[in-house]
């Protein structure tokens, strides 16, 4: 049920770790289905040149946040700041629908680390275009395997 990108990042997720005195880090949780997802973001001229993440959950979690890790390597802000879920799904060749909401975590957390970045800065935080929604709220309880 998962395509072979998903399983690739999902067995060799990229970018795992901590990044010591990240410039934003940000957490978030999926109360549908117990994900949690801490990513750090190390941001240098308004441009985030390193990014690591650790993720708690389900293998669509796992794959999602390795995808978004490689996402928004190397952009601005405001690039990273544009990547939605589905972007990511799509980066991973599809999700399952069922899995589709793990993937709006990795959104979930560019956006509330670039958040936390900003405020850090003194900077008022950006505002979500439109409310994440948990599609698909049936939790995880698909075997991953
Ligand atoms: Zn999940």
């Amino acid at each position: 049920m998962y395509s072979e990108k998903v399983m690739d990042h999902f067995a060799n997720p990229r970018n795992v770790g901590e990044i010591e005195n990240p410039d934003g880090v940000g957490e978030v949780g999926n109360p549908v289905c117990g994900d949690i997802m801490r990513m750090y973001l190390k941001i240098e001229d308004n441009r985030i040149v390193d990014v690591k993440f650790k993720t708690f959950g389900c293998g669509a979690a796992i794959a999602s946040s390795s995808m978004a890790t490689e996402l928004v390597k190397g952009k601005t802000l405001e690039e990273a700041w544009e990547i939605s879920n589905k972007a990511v799904a799509e980066a991973l060749e599809g999700l399952p629908p069922i899995k589709m909401h793990c993937s709006v975590l990795a959104e979930e957390a560019i956006h509330t680390a670039i958040n936390d970045y900003r405020v850090k800065q003194g900077l008022p935080p950006w505002e979500e275009k439109s409310p994440h929604h948990h599609e698909g709220g049936e939790g995880c309880e698909l075997p991953d395997e």
